[in-house]
């Protein structure tokens, strides 16, 4: 790679993020057992009563019950409520990235994003997802989602150095663990993995991307990820970043056995609420908070209004 081609921003991410050559730490051979034990023996009592796979858990999830545990219930009651152009350019736009590790030539952020929405359109397993809602779309919000997903890719192509085959890059790299005989799920899409683990020394990295201004929960996403691939293959990840693509900075944290400890008790007690409230043990507490604003909720729940204030109050 021609360091000189690369931009500053680019520069500062391969420097500073990827840390290329960098010391990496070793984790003992057996902490993914000690991690699985942990886990399963603090849900072993709230899962006792489900069926195989009747908990499923993710990030988001985990990070709405940790919000407002009602928040978390009207989300999980309401649903995904369909496609529209703003839902679906996150994920053209990664699927745009993962094309852009695997396909020859040099494609412009516009080649990868239509050729993204290509694979998708012709997946006629699709017959109700993003697949079958892009063919159906009205021309003018399919314009206004290559003009969205062009705009993510864009600013990845500009800021994050090109991705080399040696990094090993796995774009939307899925992990799952399996907890408590099935009965309980963790599941993680990871936007980007680089690197692979030699014995039980750490060498993987794991970039989350996002648009828009930074938030306390993303660095607890980060650490869910990191617990469930130091799960999944025995070695954590060297280390979890947010990279924020609107102003080409990055929180990087670097994974330690206490970060996963705390990564799990942060799971044991989300997912220990989301049983209790799935199987409606308790009523769910509401805690006002930022996601009052777009809570199915809002028009019914005194929470709103009390985040409200709380807003008037803070912006003075
Ligand atoms: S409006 Fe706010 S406090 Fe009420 S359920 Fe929704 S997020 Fe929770």
């Amino acid at each position: 790679m021609e360091l000189d081609a690369l931009t500053p921003a680019q520069r500062r991410a391969r420097e500073e993020l990827l840390d290329l050559g960098g010391e990496r730490p070793t984790f003992p051979a057996d902490l993914a057992v000690d991690l699985r034990d942990r886990l399963e023996d603090g849900l072993a009592s709230h899962a006792e009563d489900l069926g195989r796979g009747e908990v499923a858990v993710n990030k988001s999830r985990l990070a709405d019950v940790m919000a407002c545990e009602r928040y978390e219930v009207e989300r999980e009651r309401a649903g995904f409520d369909g496609w529209s152009p703003r839902v679906a350019q996150g994920t053209i736009a990664h699927k745009a990235l993962e094309l852009s590790v695997f396909l020859g030539g040099e494609p412009t952020p516009l080649d990868l994003v239509d050729a993204a929405i290509d694979r998708l359109v012709d997946d006629r397993d699709d017959t109700n997802g993003l697949g079958a809602w892009l063919r159906d779309a009205p021309a003018i919000e399919l314009a206004e989602l290559r003009a969205e997903a062009h705009e993510r890719v864009a600013r990845f192509v500009e800021s994050f150095p090109p991705l080399q085959r040696s990094w090993t890059p796995r774009p939307e790299a899925r992990v799952r663990v399996d907890l408590c005989d099935e009965r309980v799920v963790l599941r993680g899409k990871v936007d980007l993995a680089l690197g692979a683990p030699r014995g039980t020394t750490a060498r993987v990295l794991i970039v989350d991307f996002k648009t828009g201004p930074a938030y306390a929960n993303h660095v607890d996403d980060l650490r869910f990820y990191a617990l469930l691939e130091a799960i999944r293959s025995g070695v954590p990840p060297w280390r979890v970043a947010t990279y924020y693509l609107d102003s080409a900075t990055f929180r990087v944290e670097d994974v330690t056995g206490d970060l996963l400890h705390q990564a799990c008790d942060r799971v044991i007690d989300g997912v220990g609420r989301i049983i209790e409230l799935q199987l409606q043990r308790r009523a769910p507490r509401e805690v006002p908070n930022p996601a009052c604003r777009w809570c199915p909720a809002r028009d019914a729940c005194e929470g709103a209004g009390v985040w409200a204030g709380l807003r008037e109050d803070l912006d003075g």
